[in-house]
Parts: C-alpha cells; sequence; structure tokens
C-alpha cells in the first residue's frame, strides 16, 4: 500500500467551467484500472459547461446546494447525500445554486486508447439557461 499525499488544488480552466471552480485530485488508478475521482468545488454561480461522458458518470453531493440538468430536462437542484448518475454520452451541466457553494465528489472511467475522449465539452451554460436572467 501506499499513502499518497493531498496534491495542490487544480482551477478548472475557463473553456470548460463558468466561475471559480477547484478541484483535487483524490484518485487516478494506473493501468488496468480506468478509476477516476475528483472533488470538485464550486463557488455560488460557478458551473460545468455542457458535456458528455464516454462511460458516464456518478455525482455525490457533499457540501452546499447544487444544480444538475440534462439536455432537455429540468433544472434539479442537488444537496448533500444525493447522488446523480448521467450515463454514456447523455449531455448535461452541473454547479452551485446562484447562492450557495457546492462540493461534489465525481466519479468516472477514463476510456481505453483509441476510444476517443473521455469527457467531451460543449458550449457554456448561459445566465437564461442557469436561470439568473
Ligand atoms: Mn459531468
Amino acid at each position: 500500500m501506499e499513502v499518497q499525499p493531498k496534491q495542490p488544488s487544480i482551477k478548472g480552466p475557463a473553456d470548460m467551467f463558468t466561475g471559480d471552480v477547484w478541484f483535487d485530485v483524490l484518485a487516478k488508478g494506473e493501468e488496468p484500472s480506468r478509476l477516476r475521482v475528483n472533488a470538485v468545488h464550486f463557488a455560488p454561480g460557478a458551473r460545468t459547461a455542457w458535456h458528455t461522458h464516454a462511460a458516464g458518470q456518478t455525482l455525490h453531493v457533499t457540501e452546499g446546494v447544487g444544480l444538475v440538468q440534462s439536455r432537455g430536462g429540468d433544472v434539479v437542484v442537488m444537496k448533500p447525500g444525493d447522488t446523480v448518475y448521467t450515463p454514456p454520452g447523455e449531455w448535461h451541466w452541473h454547479g452551485a445554486a446562484p447562492d450557495h457553494f457546492m462540493t461534489h465528489l465525481a466519479m468516472w472511467e477514463a476510456v481505453g486508447e483509441g476510444q476517443g475522449p473521455e469527457t467531451t465539452w460543449g458550449e457554456h451554460i448561459s445566465a437564461e439557461e442557469y436561470g439568473t436572467r
């Protein structure tokens, strides 16, 4: 076994996120494992852009109040203890509510070589889509 010391937090890049988002990599499996676990911290109003995960994704809220939406669906509130599963290829976004911080664990799998990107990114979430205009 190996104790892995906490690594520095990483700022979420502006081409994938709106607002202040920081993540901590908790697990990054080495082959043959494809495990990926990040703790993602969103400031109030911060959110991902639209995106899909090749192998799906499970979110588990640990703090605050969050929002999540799949393309064509309603914006859904998520709270600590809630777990949200998004199947492979489904367009969605997730983030904090306008007036609350939110932290979730994000759990997904990398994909094998030649199977394309594990996450595909699209447009940012407008204020209208987010619900603040
Ligand atoms: Mn996602």
